[in-house]
């Protein structure tokens, strides 16, 4: 394993992170996190600068980059941009769609899918979670129907990250319920198909500048040439899909990680009492040591998984330790940040405790932390 960074990689790097400070502006943060607010106009910045074709190969419109090198650029955006629920938009889009359709899509598929959604015409989501399965994927309710030149989609999903403005929706559903796991297929569903209505849901702790909601389908028609992958073949790519997911959808908040330890650092640095800069106090330079280590142990453990993807190495309990450790120190540095920075640290302004909020959904979404120590266990033979 080697993570010196090339100059190239470095470069890439700092120019992402300079191009989120500066495009993605952070001035409307405070009132559009309050109203839950999402600014197209950034999104398609994103596209622009590249930033959904970073992993993806150049036949679609993609760089090429290799994972490692992607993971790493798409750190640099959650340093420079604070926006926590769009970089997680930005990445649920390149690992948990546009990556299944590159891995599992046909040609057809890929080449109708893949260039739009890498420049910006088409956004996507991946929905799976319904109301009566959630950490049971499998036991899914939705079912699809074979018909005519394709099948009937049936069901609803909810807490579907960009549901409300997704243009392909990368969806899960049964074709067979008595099969279980063996009936559940994937399928491409084009958003304005008739059939298929959309709700938002508000009042969200965090990553409020993330749309998302519910999917109901009715009789929704999706010919032959959108399913994913055979029929019944589904939890085979929904587990191959989620070790990207797992290990690759925090890669912004790894950024923001270490955007928030800078900011804690500086902090510390400043602000006095008892005739003293803070961070002079042993306890306050052990919190910021503390969110040192937990930060160069997220990135070890994503960098690591990147690696052994590059390498064509299985990741399915590396991805399952990286979404574990991640998500869960994502948590405990920003609750240290808040006590860091002490008072201010609890106001919107600081932007401190917006962290915290938007920390708290990764240890739920992409299979809860329960969920991954399951599978590290079984893994392990357990
Ligand atoms: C911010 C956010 C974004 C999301 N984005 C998406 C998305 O884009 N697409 C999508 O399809 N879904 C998405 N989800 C849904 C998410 O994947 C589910 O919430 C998650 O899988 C848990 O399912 P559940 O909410 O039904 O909880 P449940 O499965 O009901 O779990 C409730 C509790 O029981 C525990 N539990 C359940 N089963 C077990 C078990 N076998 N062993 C041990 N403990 C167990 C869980 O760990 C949890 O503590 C998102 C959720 C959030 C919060």
């Amino acid at each position: 394993m080697d993570f010196a960074w090339t100059s190239a990689q470095q470069s890439l790097w700092d120019e992402i992170a300079a191009f989120a400070q500066k495009e993605l502006s952070a001035d409307t943060l405070v009132e559009r996190d309050h109203t839950g607010t999402f600014v197209e106009e950034n999104w398609q910045k994103c596209a622009k600068r590249g930033l959904f074709a970073l992993a993806m190969p150049p036949a679609y419109g993609g760089s090429g980059y290799d994972t490692l090198t992607a993971v790493h650029a798409l750190e640099a955006l959650g340093y420079g941009c604070a926006e926590n629920g769009f970089t997680l938009a930005v990445n649920g889009q390149t690992w948990s769609v546009q990556m299944p359709i590159l891995r599992f899509g046909n040609e057809d598929q890929r080449s109708r899918y893949l260039p739009k959604l890498i420049d910006g015409t088409w956004k996507g989501a991946h929905a799976v979670t319904e109301p009566e399965s959630g950490s049971d994927a499998f036991s899914l309710a939705m079912t699809a129907q074979k018909t005519e030149g394709g099948y009937l989609l049936n069901g609803r999903k909810i807490l579907v990250g960009m549901a409300p403005l997704a243009d392909v929706i990368l969806l899960f559903a049964t074709v067979n319920a008595k099969a279980g796991r063996w009936g559940v297929t994937a399928f491409l569903v084009d958003g304005d198909s008739p059939g298929i209505s959309r709700g938002s849901t508000t009042g969200k702790l965090g990553l409020r500048t993330e749309p998302f909601g519910d999917l109901i389908l009715n009789d929704v028609f999706v010919p032959e040439g959108n399913r994913l992958g055979r029929e019944g073949s589904g939890a085979s790519i929904f587990n191959a899909a989620m070790i990207y997911e797992r290990s690759f959808i925090f890669t912004s908040h790894l950024g923001s990680m270490a955007r928030q330890l800078d900011d804690t650092i500086t902090y510390a640095t400043r602000r006095k009492q008892g005739g003293q800069t803070i961070g002079k106090y042993q306890s306050v330079g052990n919190r910021v040591a503390d969110m040192k280590v937990r930060l160069e142990t997220a990135r070890s453990f994503l960098y690591k998984a990147a690696w052994m993807v590059d390498q064509g190495m299985d990741a399915t309990l590396q991805a399952a330790m990286t979404k574990l450790m991640v998500s869960e120190l994502f948590v405990e540095n920003s609750l240290d940040a808040i006590r860091v920075h002490g008072g201010r640290g609890y106001l919107a302004e600081a932007g401190v405790e917006r962290d915290l909020r938007d920390s708290v959904g990764g240890v739920l979404y992409a299979g809860t932390s329960d969920i991954q120590r399951n599978l590290i266990a079984a893994l392990l033979g357990l």
